[in-house]
């Protein structure tokens, strides 16, 4: 019997403002897309943590059995710098700035992101689609829009006809916002726009002669609005309904709108049965946000390189800190948070380590079965991790109290806890015993410390040949050496 079927998740779903249960369309089926970074710059924090939200979900749903298609997309057009579909897109924006290709921005940023999930461990989603990619089954779904009458063309420009569609179902479904509210709230047209109202969101947009990034469409050469990407590529891999959509709250209004409006438009039934939107990380009580400089890199995290903290932290303790809050959380970013979340990761890596070592008796002081059973609860009442992480923790006061002789386990119990310690911080939650760790761990800064001192060896020594080897060789694996009057100091990369 697969564990799906001896475990009932409830998810807070944002459309309904509720604890559902979980029921996926297909038995032992899910169908999950979230909306992927804007590929125009470094991945922050803020990003990170969302994208995390979704890993640990992905593996839960996993570990249950369940077969799951995870879709999670790569925006590489389309996204402007506003959401009123004005200013530049992104990539162009920065292509210019660059005098590169906004190819060249697309793939440096990928990779960028890529690198960096790969440090935190995160588990590669099914599929990875592009808006580039997609155009053609964009600008289909665009056809049909028209054809449904939901989108009107203007000066090779297609928008898509919020007023319209909301006579006949309410847009601001998934926000809790009313059209009347949204047409108080919005400033008037400024007579440059070619839209009917502001709400009106763009389907197509006719690119200006010096815009790069351009595809050829019924209507002009143009490109596609940054709300339909994810409707034609969630529509194209999970169907026209699928279990669940995911993203950063911030994307619940317009993005998420949208995308309910624009498949509604077509299918004329919802696309969505689970919205879950993940809360933001913030730093000095803001959003992190690359647009305001209020972000820290991960790689800053790693290499302790930044004015928010005192010292490097490894991948996972980063990974235990924002796994203490719950997903639908505003989480603080702060030095003293990650300081407490490295002891307690330590703590609970000590006593795995533990395990192996652990004397058995003829009977267990401590009930296994029932302890298990409240760590998939924490899991199944809308993915609590902190509340897991906590039940963890009561395992790992068993372990200190069997390895002081005040508690007692029987073998058959031992082999018990250990799988089920193992499956849920290891293959759940998606932390790596540190000891596999290298990047920034205390043991890397702890050996290029050696290096470093060698370094300063060889050059008292005036053998420059051997220090500058050692400075190279560490720059060839990632490892930066900074010289400077109060000493050498190292990053990583
Ligand atoms: P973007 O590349 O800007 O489209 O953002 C990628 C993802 O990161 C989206 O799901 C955003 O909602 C999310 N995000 C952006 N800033 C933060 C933040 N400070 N905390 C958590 N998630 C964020
Ligand atoms: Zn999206």
């Amino acid at each position: 019997m697969p564990l799906y079927d001896t475990q009932t998740i409830k998810i807070y779903n944002s459309l309904s403002g509720e604890k559902e249960v979980f029921k996926p369309i297909n038995e032992g089926y899910v169908g999950m897309y979230v909306c992927g970074p804007t590929v125009y710059s470094n991945v922050h924090l803020g990003n990170v943590r969302t994208f995390m939200s979704f890993d640990v979900i992905f593996r839960y749903l996993k570990h249950l059995g369940y077969k799951v298609r995870y879709v999670r997309n790569i925006t590489d057009a389309g996204h402007l710098e506003n959401d009123a579909d004005e200013g530049e897109d992104r990539i162009a924006k920065k292509a210019r700035l660059e005098a590169i290709e906004p190819m060249e921005v697309v793939q440096r940023y990928t990779v960028d992101f890529h690198n960096i999930l790969n440090k935190f461990n995160f588990l590669p989603p099914s599929i990875e689609p592009t808006a580039t990619g997609h155009i053609i089954e964009q600008i289909e779904l665009i056809k049909t829009i028209i054809d449904n009458g939901m989108a009107y063309v203007v000066n090779g420009s297609v928008y898509f006809d919020v007023h319209k569609y909301n006579e006949s179902k309410p847009y601001g479904i998934l926000s809790k916002r009313k059209l009347e509210d949204l047409i108080h709230n919005t400033r008037a047209l400024d007579g440059q726009s070619d839209k009917r109202n502001p709400q009106d969101f763009a389907l197509w947009k006719k690119a200006e002669p010096q815009h790069i990034m351009r595809w050829p469409s019924p209507w002009s050469d143009g490109f596609p609005g940054w709300h339909l990407e994810c409707t034609a590529m969630s529509t194209k891999y999970l169907g026209e309904q699928f279990d669940i959509h995911g993203g950063g709250m911030d994307l619940k209004f317009p993005h998420h709108e949208c995308e309910i409006a624009q498949a509604e438009a077509c299918n004329d039934h919802s696309p969505v049965n689970y919205w879950l939107h993940a809360n933001m990380l913030i730093m000095n009580g803001k959003k992190m946000a690359k647009s305001t400089g209020n972000f820290i890199l991960p790689n800053e995290i790693f290499s302790g390189d930044n004015p928010h903290i005192t010292k490097a932290y490894a991948p996972s303790v980063a990974r235990f800190f924002m796994l203490q809050a719950h997903y639908r959380s505003i989480l603080d970013f702060t030095n003293n948070g990650l300081l407490a979340s490295e002891k307690g990761f330590f703590r609970l890596m000590d006593a795995i380590n533990l395990i192996e070592d652990l004397k058995t008796s003829d009977s267990s002081s401590f009930n296994v079965s029932e302890w298990k059973q409240k760590c998939y609860d924490a899991m199944n009442d809308d993915f609590n991790t902190p509340i897991l992480i906590a039940t963890l923790f009561d395992a790992v006061k068993f372990i200190n109290q069997i390895k002081d002789g005040s508690a007692t386990i029987t073998k058959e119990d031992l082999g018990l806890l250990k799988e089920t310690l193992e499956n849920f911080t290891f293959d759940i939650l998606g932390l790596v015993n540190v000891s596999k760790e290298s990047t920034g761990s205390d043991k890397l800064s702890g050996a290029v410390e050696i290096l470093i001192n060698l370094r300063k060896e060889a050059r008292q020594n005036k053998d420059f040949a051997l220090s500058d080897k050692i400075r190279d060789e560490l720059a060839e694996v990632g490892i930066q050496l900074n010289d400077s009057r109060e000493g050498t100091t190292f990053t990583t990369n």
